[in-house]
């Protein structure tokens, strides 16, 4: 089985000779460290990213799969930082499809000249802080590494694929990709034998496809999600023109909500209407485009069982009203989980897929994978032969792309080993011990509850500032301390308490049962809300950097 991926990553090859020197190393070159690089430029300091990937885009260059697109809305979701970027995009449809995203990062890439301080096919396998120089070393995959005084990641919350942990998941002969590594050459279904493995947001979106075409599908499921109808539809040129003079009320909104969507929750609790009054209203937003269902709910259908219980039923009762067989709805019904206590995946005809002939679904609770053959996959009750697997099996989430680098602080210090019990940072952008390392949309941060380009600004915007504030007071070293590091920790702790999903194994919790060591739950998020995480960040800089040491 050979899984596709990016050849220049395959290799980790920089073409690097000798060590590159830098004011600012940045990581990735998503939409985090493409916008980090534009505001650093403008700062005047020599920043330079060194990217895997073989072009800018990050999420939008590796998830190539069919059917991948946003579920943020396409005008929410582009960067906001100038007018004229805004003006002249124009996007197709109210939720994109990852290749006209892929395009719009390509156009920013262009319309800022990015690629002049990008190097690609640069796979970053370790960053040492050297003390005596205050210096971060990198090293890439052929032996080439760069230096700079400050590191910055913008690594990705998504962006360390997993395979899942099954004997002989290399033994497969036939056609097998990985959702997040997806060829860039067209792959075909055609009257073929397909597998999907995974039902999360990825697999919802890859199977809806794949049935369209695909001679057979098989999807194995081990834990059903709750999803919603994303209701996408085409952008006209009156809604156009319309978004297009409204962006700044449609930025302010996203800025006053929880996870700055659009979307705002309802400030009504889901017990204090009427039964009837409840149903017409989760009725209205079952059939309304977007996360309104998850993010613009009663206040407390996320936080209180009873109120939550209610939205359940109403989910389950509308997925039993879409699939035929209603012993296969019984199994497409979560029961682990209610209503968006886990991430929900929007979907665009899912449900009806399984009333097709042409799919079956495999419960791998019931029947277990035992182990991938050369021919396909053996459960403990059959053999299933394939032309193709496709792995949907997601992301070691918010750490993996950190822990897939060897990063060393202070002594030597190993990041991995510090957040052996679960992460801790402070703000979700410094560690107590890796000074002058800042962390894009790390763990403990509230990018990762977010409309991501919303908090990658918000993210971008500050550590710029911390930066200019260094530079304009000949500063060259900074470093969270401890108790700052722990009180925050705490503090993330806290805000996730009341959370229903914090009782739920998800990526959210930090749960992952493809990846060793990830069996406990924790928090990865900041879930405080966007709003309160903003302020809080705004009122340590105006505190002179309250809770670091600058020297
Ligand atoms: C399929 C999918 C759909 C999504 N849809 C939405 C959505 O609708 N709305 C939303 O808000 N968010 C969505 N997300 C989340 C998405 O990740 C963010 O929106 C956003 O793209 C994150 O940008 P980023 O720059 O932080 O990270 P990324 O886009 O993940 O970029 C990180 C980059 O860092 C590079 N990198 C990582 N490690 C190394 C290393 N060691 N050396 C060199 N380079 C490295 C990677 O190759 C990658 O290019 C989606 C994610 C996925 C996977």
């Amino acid at each position: 089985m050979t899984l596709a991926a990016d050849a220049a990553t395959s290799l980790g090859a920089t073409g690097l000779g000798a060590t590159e020197r830098w004011d600012v190393i940045i990581i990735g070159a998503g939409l985090a460290g493409m916008y980090q690089l534009h505001r650093l430029r403008q700062l005047g300091l020599k920043a330079h990213v060194y990217e895997a990937g073989g072009d800018v885009g990050g999420t939008w260059y590796w998830n190539r799969y069919p059917g991948a697109r946003f579920d943020s809305e396409s005008w929410t979701y582009g960067y906001s930082f100038s007018d004229e970027l805004l003006d002249e995009w124009d996007w197709s449809e109210h939720f994109s499809a990852q290749p006209e995203t892929l395009r719009y990062c390509n156009h920013v890439a262009d319309k800022f000249d990015l690629r002049r301080d990008i190097t690609f096919g640069a796979r970053v396998r370790s960053a040492t802080y050297d003390e005596a120089a205050n210096e971060w070393e990198v090293a890439f995959g052929d032996g080439g590494c760069a230096r700079a005084r400050f590191l910055i990641t913008a690594i990705g919350p998504l962006s360390a694929p997993t395979m899942p942990v099954i004997a002989g998941v290399g033994d497969f002969k036939g056609e097998a990709y990985h959702t997040g590594l997806w060829p860039h050459e067209p792959v075909s279904f055609a009257g073929k034998r397909v597998a999907v493995i995974g039902t999360g947001a990825t697999g919802v979106q890859a199977i809806t496809e794949v049935a369209k075409t695909a001679g057979h599908l098989t999807v194995f499921q081990r834990t059903p999600n709750w999803c919603a109808p994303l209701r996408n539809s085409p952008i006209n040129a009156a809604t156009q023109a319309t978004i297009k003079a409204n962006y700044s009320e449609i930025f302010a909104k996203c800025r006053d909500s929880f996870g700055c969507f659009i979307h705002a929750a309802d400030p009504r609790n889901a017990l204090d209407v009427s039964a009837s009054e409840r149903e017409a209203f989760y009725e209205k937003l079952y059939g309304e485009p977007g996360f309104g269902i998850w993010m613009g709910n009663f206040r407390d259908v996320l936080i209180d069982k009873a109120a939550n219980d209610t939205l359940t039923a109403f989910v389950a009762r509308k997925i039993r009203g879409r699939v035929k067989d209603q012993r296969l709805a019984d199994r497409l019904i979560p029961t682990n989980h209610g209503f968006g206590t886990r991430r929900v995946p929007l979907e665009s005809g899912y449900y009806e897929v399984y009333n097709q002939p042409n799919v079956r679904l495999v419960d791998v609770r019931e029947t277990p994978i035992e182990r991938i053959t050369a021919t396909g996959i053996a459960t403990s009750d059959a053999a299933y032969d394939f032309d193709m697997i496709v792995f949907a099996t997601g992301f070691d989430a918010i750490t993996g792309s950190f822990d897939r680098i060897d990063i060393r602080g202070r002594g030597g210090r190993r990041l991995k080993d510090k957040w052996a019990d679960g992460p801790h940072t402070y703000l979700g952008l410094q560690i107590e011990g890796f000074p002058n390392m800042l962390t894009l949309v790390g763990p403990h941060n509230a990018a990762t509850f977010c409309n991501l380009p919303r908090c990658i600004e918000q993210n971008v915007d500050w550590v710029t500032d911390l930066l200019r504030h260094m530079r304009d007071n000949g500063l060259s070293r900074i470093e969270a301390t401890a108790p700052a590091e722990e009180a925050w920790t705490a503090h993330v702790h806290d805000s996730a308490a009341r959370l229903l999903a914090v009782q739920v194994d998800s990526w959210m919790t930090g749960v992952n049962r493809n990846v060793a060591g990830r069996q406990k739950r924790t928090f990865m998020a900041y879930a405080g809300g966007a709003p309160k995480y903003r302020d809080k960040c705004d009122e340590v800089a105006a505190r002179g950097y309250e809770g670091f040491v600058l020297a």
